[in-house]
Parts: C-alpha cells; structure tokens; sequence
C-alpha cells in the first residue's frame, strides 16, 4: 500500500484528541468514521468538529463549499465492527490505559481490512506492546498529536519494535498531507521526543519544591519575561495530577531521579491541582495569576532549563531514538512554547554556556538525570 491509496479512515475515540484528530483527517480530504462507545460521546465529538470548521468559517480560513464537502465525509459510528471494515488507516485516541489499548488493538486487528495500518495516539504506552495484541506488528505504529489537535502541528510518528518502514512511511505521508509537522521517532521510548526533553524541568521543579526555595513565583518571575507560561504557571495549567502521573511513569520506565518529591506530591493530596481547581501553586480563582516580577530570584535563569532540554535532547540521539538534531528541534519548535529547538538554541548560547548551566544544577541536586552526556561535553552538534 502507498500514502496514495489511503481513502478511508476510522478514528477511534471521540473525545478531546480524537475529535480533533478526526477534523484535521477531514480537513486533509479524507473519509472520516468517528466511532465512540456510545451514541453520546459520539455525539459530543461531532458537535467537536462542527464548532472547529464553524470558527474557522467565520474566520475566512474555510470556504463554504469546503465546510460543507468536509462534514459530508465524517461518518458517526458505534459499532466498531462497522466502523473499520472499510478501514485504510485506523487512528486510536482512547483513555491511557494499557489493557483498554490492548483490547481495542484486538479487535482493530479482528475487524480491520488486512492492509489497514493501526494508529496509536498514546502519549505514553509502549507501541511495541500494543502491537503484541494485533497479528500485524508490522502495521502498528505510534501517532501522537498534541492538544488542540486541530491547531498543534506536531505528530510523533513511532517505530515499534516490529513496525515496518513502508507503515512509518504512509503514517509520515498521511501527516503532511493534513498539514501537520512528522517527525519520526525511530525508537520505541518513553516520553517519545517532545515529552522526554520536557520531563527533566518538572524533575526540577519537583526538586525546588522540595528545597523549599525559590517559591514558585520567585522562580517564575525570572522566567517570565522570556517565558510565555513559566514552569510552575504550566504545571498548574496543565494540572498537578498531570505531572505528578507523567514523572510517576518516568520513574518507573526511565530513572528513579523522576519519583515525585513529598512536596510536590502534597498538593495532590490536598487536592490542589491547579487552574482546574482554583488553587495550586499559585491562585486561580481570579483568573490567570499575576506574577510579580520584582521578585525575581538570582539563583536560576532560563539557561538552566534550556541546558536540561539539550542535555535531555542529546541523550535521544545517543540513544538512538532519534538521529538528527534538525528533527528533535523540528519537533520542539512544533509541540507548543518555544519557537526554535534546544540544538539551534545551544549554538547560539554557547554549549560551554550551558554546560556550566547544568554542572550548577547537578551540584545543586546531584540527580543521574542532570549529568552531562558526552555529546553535550564534546558542545560540537552543529545544525
Ligand atoms: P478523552 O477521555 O477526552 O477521550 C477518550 C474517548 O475514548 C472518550 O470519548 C471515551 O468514551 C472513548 N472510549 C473509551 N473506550 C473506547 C473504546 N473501546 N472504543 C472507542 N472509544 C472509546 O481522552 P483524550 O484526552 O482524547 O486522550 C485519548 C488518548 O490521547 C490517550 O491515550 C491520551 O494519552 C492521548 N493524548 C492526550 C492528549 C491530551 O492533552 N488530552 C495529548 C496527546 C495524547
């Protein structure tokens, strides 16, 4: 099969990934089955992507005639079966939750046309385990979008252990074609590449907590200016629990560095989880908090963290996951926040700059996650 022969595509999960995955599928001209567990989550979904193309309509950046040429191609669905028997490509957003992937993955592997490549959008779980439910290993890749789908334009695309080059290929393929930035992930690993070059400043923050100085918003405060969100704003945006869950997973698949401190877990435990609650770090309840930048703290600037994400960033290479600095930055430059890359941001900077950034960080927390590796000593990765 080549990109060129994918018509039909079944998107499993309707919720706030698969909605907005099944848009940008629509948007990118092809036949879209959205399929939920029931009626009304399908329901919801649907609602989803008429409430994108209406503001997009509105907006002028999508005529009438394809607003209407869009909604006719997406097709509401409960039986799975149903579903995906027409089925090239098969994109699955449903919970993070390994028995439940497994399970869909099975029937997917039942009901699905024996050409049909099998999509996973986890943000987390091994492809190559979710591919041991199938008896396509071959077929099953990693597809991972970031929220809002329809306006984010990264997508991970994994290599599972078994996973062919022709599926990464067509996968690549289908994602340009929506208008989306691949970026090959040639190693099935935690985090894939946008989340693991992130993780390394929640440990931080994690580990400030727990030295009980700066407080959050003297740390903030001497990021914001060149910031749009600083870290503990972010955590709080995103949610505690969200973090807290993300370095649980790193602790147990990657280091033991990422165990969260008692600090940070005693804002999940008193329920403070941030702007979804009213109050986490900061307080929530009159809107987004004003950071007073007066209290800047001197101890930690934005190199520091730029130091952690190219470190980070050079272990994927090291690793093998993957094997250019242009994709990884591809790949920062497009998940959100930052507009350039940690390797075109280390050549500017200076790597000797950053390497004292990180040798500061380690003496301060003497983490295995904050040594140098050898390719930031050697500072030559050129982009
Ligand atoms: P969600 O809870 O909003 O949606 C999941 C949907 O799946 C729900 O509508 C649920 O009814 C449905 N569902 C449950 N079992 C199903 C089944 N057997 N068949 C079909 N549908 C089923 O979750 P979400 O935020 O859209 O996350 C979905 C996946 O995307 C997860 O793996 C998550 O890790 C990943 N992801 C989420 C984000 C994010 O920011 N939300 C970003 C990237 C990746």
């Amino acid at each position: 099969m080549k990109a060129e022969d994918v018509k039909n595509i079944a998107m499993i999960g309707a919720g706030d990934m698969g909605h907005g995955i099944a848009a940008c599928c629509l948007m990118g001209g092809y036949r879209v089955v959205l399929r939920d567990i029931e009626q009304k989550f399908v329901d919801k979904g649907m609602a989803g992507i008429k409430a994108s193309f209406d503001k997009l309509k509105e907006k002028g950046k999508m005529s009438p005639e394809a607003y209407t040429d869009a909604l006719a191609r997406l097709i509401p669905m409960v039986d799975l079966q149903a579903a995906v028997k027409d089925a090239d490509f098969v994109i699955e957003a449903v919970p993070e939750k390994l028995d439940l992937k497994k399970s869909v993955f099975a029937d997917l592997d039942k009901y699905a046309p024996k050409h049909a490549i099998l999509a996973s959008n986890t943000s987390n779980i091994s492809i190559t385990e979710i591919a041991t439910a199938t008896s396509r290993p071959e077929k099953v890749i990693g597809y991972h979008f970031f929220n809002p789908a329809i306006l984010m334009k990264l997508v991970e695309v994994t290599k599972g252990g078994k996973t062919s080059d022709e599926s990464i290929s067509i996968a690549y393929d289908i994602a340009k074609k929506i208008r989306k930035v691949p970026v090959i992930v040639k190693k099935d690993s935690p985090g894939f590449i946008y989340n693991r070059v992130n993780e390394p400043t929640l440990l931080l923050v994690s580990k400030i907590l727990e030295a009980g100085h700066p407080t959050p918003e003297e740390f903030d405060a001497a990021l914001k200016p060149v910031m749009p969100m600083p870290p503990f704003e972010l955590i709080d945006y995103v949610g505690i629990d969200i973090a807290v869950h993300g370095m649980d997973y790193f602790s147990q698949v990657l280091s033991k560095d990422y165990k969260p401190s008692e600090a940070l877990m005693s804002y999940l435990k008193s329920g403070n989880l941030g702007k979804k609650t009213g109050k986490g770090f900061y307080d929530w309840s009159k809107g987004r908090p004003a950071i007073d930048l007066s209290k800047a703290t001197r101890e930690f600037d934005v190199n520091h963290l730029i130091a952690l994400q190219v470190n980070e960033a050079t272990k994927l290479l090291e690793e093998g996951i993957a094997d250019d600095p242009k994709e990884i930055d591809l790949a920062m430059a497009n998940g959100g926040g930052s507009p350039f890359g940690p390797f075109v941001l280390a050549q500017s900077i200076g790597y000797n700059v950053l390497l004292a950034k990180l040798e500061e960080l380690h003496t301060k927390f003497p983490l295995d996650v904050f040594v140098p590796t050898k390719t930031m000593k050697a500072g030559n990765i050129k982009v």
